[in-house]
């Protein structure tokens, strides 16, 4: 039977029966695994992705996450990975070898960059970078030893929507491999094996886990690709561990609640952010005057409680007064957990394919505080923007 996704997240990984009738799987802790014989060792190693093999392997609370996550995004499979920057390195290194090229979004994550611009480069693996809005364009930029098409949507920082479809087309067309990074939509808002790509990234540490306090990646992919994704990541020594995998399953339960609530309340911030005069632009896909609303409206099921805010020309001084002062919204990376967090976006030198000539731009994620009490926060932080 097709479950819904609501019904997804409440049950899929769980084995009660399998556990004397308790709810949720147990917490293995395993390095080593015993065999019953040496013909027993052999008959499971022969499927090791598969079996309760050696603990780097994973256990079955890793295989319970994994089933619940691989569900939830329509793929065949999902890989935990001990971060999300980890499953970005393992999927980009299990496609791309020496002389390869590789089609990265200007508007990715600053690590992915980072990731082209040095390990990548350093095996001989050429990245070029494209316009997020570039759409069927894409085609172009393709060249004989392309190997990947990496999208991310929408984009860090700037909330750039891509043309998912256009986009996966024009690669398969030549190839290419797509790749995307799907943490902001999770797999409740976007479904990107619908859409056209291959491989999919998640930060689980954002959303999924969704308290703050585990680090986690996934990939997930249809059946065809697992053992390539399988035998990189494992070839590199990623590993997770027992407690950790059991949070992020743990978070994963209560995520379509949280994401609901997440969606209403950065609405509610970026629509009263849109009327403030300190205000320039609101940067938030679901917003109507957001330059590709229309894709979002097109593809997404849904938005989550990343944005970003354009502000009028001010001061660093007056900017870090606003920050500085907040008293909901806490300064420092990451997002997805119930609490709300604003940081400045450092975007001078962010972008290379494309320009970012907007003024101070700062990133709010809205946690699960009373909207009202984050507006008036805000307020404040406004006041002391402007010097008062
Ligand atoms: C945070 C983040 C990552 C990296 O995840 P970590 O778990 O912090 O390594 C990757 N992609 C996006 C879009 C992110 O926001």
């Amino acid at each position: 039977m097709k479950r819904r996704d609501r019904t997804l997240i409440t049950h899929a990984g769980n084995n009660p029966r399998a556990n004397k009738g308790i709810v949720n799987p147990p917490v293995y802790h395993a390095s080593t695994v015993l065999f019953d014989s040496v013909a027993d060792m052999h008959a499971r190693g022969r499927d090791k992705f598969n079996n309760v093999y050696y603990g780097r392997y994973g256990t079955p609370t890793t295989f319970a996450l994994e089933e619940a996550v691989a569900a939830l995004e329509e793929a065949d499979k999902a890989v935990a990975i001990p971060s999300g920057l980890g499953a970005i390195t393992g999927a980009l290194f299990t496609f791309l070898s020496q002389g390869d090229h590789v089609l990265m979004v200007d508007s990715v994550y600053e690590p992915s960059r980072f990731l082209c611009d040095t390990q990548l480069k350093r095996f001989g693996i050429e990245t070029t970078y494209y316009d997020p809005t570039i759409g069927a364009g894409i085609a172009d930029l393709i060249q004989p030893n392309t190997k990947v098409v990496y999208l991310e949507s929408p984009g860090s920082h700037t909330f750039e929507i891509q043309d998912v479809p256009a986009i996966a087309a024009a690669a398969h067309a030549k190839g290419c491999v797509v790749v995307m990074d799907n943490t902001w939509a999770s797999p409740l808002y976007f479904k990107p094996f619908r859409h056209g790509v291959d491989i999919v990234i998640h930060a689980a540490t954002k959303y999924m886990v969704g308290h703050s306090d585990v680090m986690m990646g996934m990939i997930t992919m249809r059946e065809e690709f697992y053992s390539r994704v399988k035998t990189q990541v494992h070839g590199m020594g990623f590993a997770v561990g027992g407690d950790d995998c059991y949070l992020a399953l743990r978070g994963l339960r209560t995520l379509s609640a949280r994401l609901a609530q997440h969606q209403e309340s950065a609405l509610t911030l970026a629509k009263w952010l849109q009327g403030r005069p300190e205000v320039e632009r609101v940067l938030h896909p679901a917003l109507t005057d957001h330059p590709q609303h229309k894709l979002w409206k097109r593809d997404f099921l849904g938005s989550s409680g990343l944005f970003g805010v354009v502000l009028k020309p001010a001061t660093d001084e007056r900017i870090h007064a606003m920050i500085d002062g907040m008293e909901l919204f806490g300064l420092g990376f990451s997002w997805g957990g119930y609490e709300s967090l604003m940081v400045p976006s450092s975007l001078k030198t962010a972008r290379t394919a494309t320009k970012w000539t907007a003024g101070p731009t700062i990133r709010i994620h809205a946690g699960l505080e009373d909207p009202q009490d984050l507006i008036e926060d805000l307020a404040r932080g406004l006041d002391r923007l402007r010097g008062n």
